[in-house]
């Protein structure tokens, strides 16, 4: 095992959106590639023409793209095994499942779709399994492409080893004549691939859930191949938030890219979907990209389901925004800022992003917790009013506050308005007043930013600069 080359691949259909699940499938593929300098594939399953939406295969490339989830062989940058596009490959299935007539293990089903229902029936009515290989014809017909072709199989019984799962067992009954190759010349998924990943050499099959009643029928045409297995890792499914269902849309599982968008970033998202069903069995629950690359294991992916928790992924993104430099930061938060914020410059926007930094959950949030200091903000007393301390102040008290706070503030130097010298005014404040910290600086936050939250007072005091906010405590007394 020790010189296994180690080349996994995803192979999403192109049926629609990147959500999660497809995504935690991609990336857990990833892992085990990227440690062990193996190589990543990415193959596209388009054979079921009905399902497939158009410009997804775009789309899933750049949502890989965009999450740094990099292959080395694919449709868009071909390989030693191309074609990756399984439209493209449909005479390669052809020519294994000529293998298969030949030895006798494939035959071309006869029957129409009427027919089939009327042994469906029959078999309910017998209360019996339906199974087609109770109804394989004695002689069947040439396959001349026009009819699906199935496999002639061996019922027998299977244990076997899934990385995830642990060893599984099942008996002859779930073995059955399954279709290979459709009446349209495209191969099932069942059928293609396997072809495929015997092709492309792939060490390890990591996929979802849904496949794992089909495996059986798997190792029968492995066998009937005669191809050595893969190894399998079969993937716990990912639940909702509340209840006991799997995750669908309604859940809030939108599509990675939209999480981008709003202001998630890559390796949060990364890191949170690698935590639906693995954690490295310590407490440790922020993590770096290098590092799961360095510390994913197969083996300690959870059997069950694993919960979606929104709340928990914009706790990690707060935590993945505070491990950014500023500069960093910076560049990430281009397309985020205020409308206000347009023409101010690099320093102050770089100042204003220092001082939120820590406060933000999503890229997002910026727009609203720095308005205020590149536009006037407008007055909203509600905030006074919605504030259990300050609510319980009379109005002239408020204005006596604010009156004190101008007069202190405007003794402050221009020039050495720092977040120091605006401290030290306010400590001073708080004696002369009489006032609580909470009372006192709850009131100036709130009159200076009318925002919902803000940085600690003396910095935003001084980032505001003197002017301003003398201005601004000036206007909320005007308007008490
Ligand atoms: N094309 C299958 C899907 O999108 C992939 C399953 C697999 O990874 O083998 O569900």
């Amino acid at each position: 095992m020790s010189d296994l080359i180690i080349r996994t691949r995803f192979a999403p259909s192109p049926t629609g959106f990147m959500h999660v699940g497809g995504i935690r499938t991609a990336l857990f593929a990833w892992f085990v590639a990227r440690q062990a300098n193996g190589a990543f594939i990415l193959r596209l399953e388009d054979t079921d023409q009905k399902r497939e939406v158009e410009g997804s295969a775009d789309h899933i490339l750049k949502a890989l793209g965009a999450l740094g989830i990099t292959h080395d062989e694919g449709p868009d940058i071909g390989g030693p095994y191309a074609p990756y596009k399984q439209s493209e490959r449909l005479e390669i299935y052809k020519a294994w499942a000529k293998k298969l007539i030949d030895s006798g293990r494939a035959y071309a089903d006869p029957y129409t779709p009427a027919e089939l229902d009327a042994f469906r029936e029959s078999a309910r009515a017998n209360k019996k399994a339906f199974l087609y290989r109770d109804h394989r014809p004695e002689t069947p017909p040439a396959w001349d492409g026009s009819t699906p072709l199935r496999l002639r199989s061996d019922p027998k019984a299977y244990n076997w080893h899934d990385e995830v799962l642990g060893d599984l067992s099942t008996g002859p009954e779930v073995i059955d004549d399954i279709i290979l190759i459709k009446s349209d010349g495209f191969p099932t998924y069942n059928f293609a691939h396997i072809v495929d990943d015997a092709e492309m050499k792939i060490s390890h099959i990591i996929r979802g859930q849904e496949f794992i009643a089909s495996q059986p029928n798997y190792l029968n045409i492995y066998e009937a191949l005669g191809l050595d297995l893969p190894i399998f890792a079969t993937m716990p499914h990912i639940m909702a938030e509340s209840g006991n269902k799997k995750l669908g849309k309604r859940d809030g599982a939108k599509d990675v890219l939209d999480y981008l968008n709003d202001g998630y970033l890559p390796e949060t998202m990364i890191n949170f979907i690698a935590s639906l069903g693995w954690n490295d069995g310590t407490e440790q629950e922020i993590f770096t990209v290098p590092e799961l690359i360095k510390k994913f294991s197969l083996d300690r992916v959870q059997k069950s389901g694993a919960r979606f928790d929104e709340k928990r992924l914009e706790w990690m993104n707060g935590q993945h925004i505070r491990l950014l430099t500023l500069d960093d930061l910076y560049e990430r938060v281009t397309d985020f800022w205020p409308a206000s914020a347009v023409t101010a410059s690099e320093e102050l926007k770089k100042h204003v992003l220092a001082l939120v930094q820590d406060r933000l959950k999503t890229l997002k949030d910026l727009a609203i917790l720095t308005d205020y200091f590149f536009a006037e903000p407008k007055a909203d007393w509600s905030m006074i009013e919605n504030n259990k301390q300050l609510a319980q102040l009379p109005k002239g008290e408020l204005k006596q506050l604010l009156q004190a706070s101008f007069e202190a503030l405007g003794e402050v130097s221009t020039s050495d308005f720092t977040p120091e010298a605006v401290q030290e005014t306010l400590n001073q404040l708080l004696v002369t007043t009489g006032q609580k910290p909470g009372i006192l600086f709850s009131l100036i936050r709130t009159v200076v930013s009318w925002a919902p939250f803000s940085p600690a007072l003396d910095h935003t005091l001084s980032v505001l600069g003197k002017e301003t906010s003398l201005a601004r405590l000036d206007a909320a007394i005007k308007d008490l």
